[in-house]
């Protein structure tokens, strides 16, 4: 007989680590509060148009690749997936907007045109991003993160010396290029890992390489494909995917796990990965004396930013945009201090633009554009109709304002989602949208560890523990989780 795993929470770190396990000889079955899985990258359909919930931005095409191949299969198998040309957009002001080119020359051009000379420091920056990538990728995102000692490796340290962990992003971007716009737009991938760029070690310069010479990709049909190969390829491992399934409680027997409640009814378990929110799961589910962490603890974390989003439908076609807007019109430094020091609505907020159907025909109704709009947010600040409606106002001005046309007059589709959403949907901390902050003290073996330190089968994945947030650290996540079970208990079978 199998051994029986129960994992909570399909989105990718739960839709990862269940068919890794399963793939390992264990009976899994995925249970999912909600009607559909995905987690935060469900889909919504209203009126012919298809919007992402949440990511958009594919990045670290290799994870995807990986993780696929461990499957024997591949991408191409799944989902047809470009390369977007240009990268995205930088709109600085209305006659100021930069496109990011996919081709590194012109690239390199690019900075020559905004710093002349920038293009040598720039080989030099991406020469030293490239090495952070690969170490990171190969050395550091792969492991447990479960003792110091899984660090204290010759090669691992020497390496270490050269990742810059204790210099920030923000002063090391500033040491190689002068230009403001620049400095913007290297720090932008910071926004992704949710901290202040000063507060960001300068390992995460690794990002750069992300963005900039592996690129940003797009799944024709969205990025739900990603989810429905998951999904896929979890059912052909055996894994039993449950929606409607709220688990209410982890039940514990003479210091073992022995199964979940859901919807009222036990349902037995040899071993349990929690793969919804960290702080839910222990919080909520498990009874005091098993929890890793208490509420002072959770108090004491910085939390990556929760966000404001409005899902569009135009009803006609829309000039100047690109897939993905960024919309740096407004002081970075103001709007992040808003969201991590002095927590309120941002007073002159930054935002950004995705118009997938730039690029998919699918996900809106011929002559009409899917938009999505996303202001940054601190988390667990006042969320009402009428505040998101005055943001609305704001981005839909500066929007018509930047690109000179009229838009909201064209909104036939509007729906908005922020704070009071994740945590009704989610069970999200705050209502975050990104997990933790990814400064150095809460990094590796410094975040929510995934093992439970009491009771033995019990496990944690997801964007609250390592390697952290992002789709591909999530899928990552439940990988670690799956292997160091296998690891621990033997195959299941
Ligand atoms: C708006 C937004 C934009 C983003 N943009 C990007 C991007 O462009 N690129 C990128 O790489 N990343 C992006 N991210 C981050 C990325 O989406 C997340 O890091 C990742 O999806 C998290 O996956 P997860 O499996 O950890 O958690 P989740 O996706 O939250 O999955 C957890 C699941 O657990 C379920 N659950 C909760 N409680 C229970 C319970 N009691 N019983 C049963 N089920 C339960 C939830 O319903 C949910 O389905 C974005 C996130 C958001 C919110």
């Amino acid at each position: 007989m199998s051994k029986k795993v129960i994992v909570i929470g399909s989105g990718f770190a739960g839709l990862s680590a269940a068919a890794t396990l399963a793939k390992g000889g264990y009976e899994v079955s995925l249970l999912e509060k909600n009607s559909c899985i995905g987690g935060r990258a469900r889909k919504l359909t209203i009126a012919g148009f298809t919007f992402d919930m949440g990511p958009s931005w594919y990045w670290m095409p290799d994870v995807f690749e990986n993780y696929f191949k461990e499957f024997g299969t591949s991408v191409a198998k799944h989902y047809d997936l470009i390369r977007l040309d240009p990268s995205y957009a930088v709109f600085f002001g209305k006659d100021e907007v930069m496109r990011v080119p996919a081709n590194l020359n012109e690239f390199y051009q690019l900075f020559e045109r905004y710093e002349p000379g920038s293009s040598v420091a720039l080989k030099k920056f991406l020469a030293d991003a490239e090495y952070k990538y690969n170490v990171s990728m190969s050395d550091f995102v792969q492991k447990p993160s479960l003792s110091i000692l899984e660090f204290l490796d010759f090669r691992i340290l020497n390496a270490a010396l050269r990742m810059d962990l204790f210099k920030s992003i923000s002063k090391y971007i500033k040491n190689h290029f002068t230009n403001e716009k620049l400095i913007q737009l290297l720090e932008f991938p910071v926004l992704f890992l949710g901290a202040k760029p000063n507060e960001t070690p300068a390992l995460y310069s690794m990002m750069n390489y992300a963005d900039i010479v592996l690129g940003t990709w797009y799944p024709q049909g969205g990025m739900f494909k990603i989810v429905e190969a998951m999904e896929n390829i979890a059912k052909q491992e055996g894994v039993k995917i449950r929606t409607h399934e709220r688990v209410e409680k982890i039940n514990v027997t003479n210091g073992k796990v022995v199964s979940v409640t859901s919807n009222g009814v036990d349902l037995p378990a040899d071993m349990v990965v929690g793969a919804a929110d960290y702080h839910h799961i222990e919080q909520n589910l498990l009874e005091e004396k098993y929890r890793n962490y208490d509420t002072t603890y959770w108090k004491s974390r910085k939390m990556a930013p929760s966000c404001l989003m409005y899902y569009l439908g135009v009803n006609k076609k829309l000039k100047g945009l690109e897939h993905h807007n960024l919309f740096f019109d407004a002081p970075f430094d103001i709007h992040a201090e808003e969201i991590y020091d002095r927590p309120q609505w941002p007073s002159n907020p930054l935002f950004y633009a995705t118009c997938a159907s730039k690029t998919d025909k699918s996900v809106a109704p011929e002559g009409q554009e899917n938009l999505v709009l996303l202001i940054p947010i601190a988390v667990d600040i006042e969320d009402t109709e009428a505040i998101r409606e005055k943001y609305y106002n704001i981005m839909m001005d500066r929007l018509e304002h930047l690109t000179g046309q009229s838009i909201k007059e064209h909104v036939v589709v509007k729906k908005s989602y922020a704070i009071k959403d994740f945590k009704a949907d989610y069970n999200s901390f705050g209502g975050n949208a990104y997990g933790l902050a990814n400064t150095l003290r809460q990094t590796a073996i410094f975040k929510p560890t995934i093992k439970n330190k009491r009771l033995n089968n019990l496990y944690y994945a997801g964007q609250l523990t390592v390697p952290g947030p992002g789709v591909p650290p999530s899928i990552i996540s439940g990988q670690l989780v799956a292997r160091e079970i296998i690891k621990k208990f033997g195959k299941g079978n």
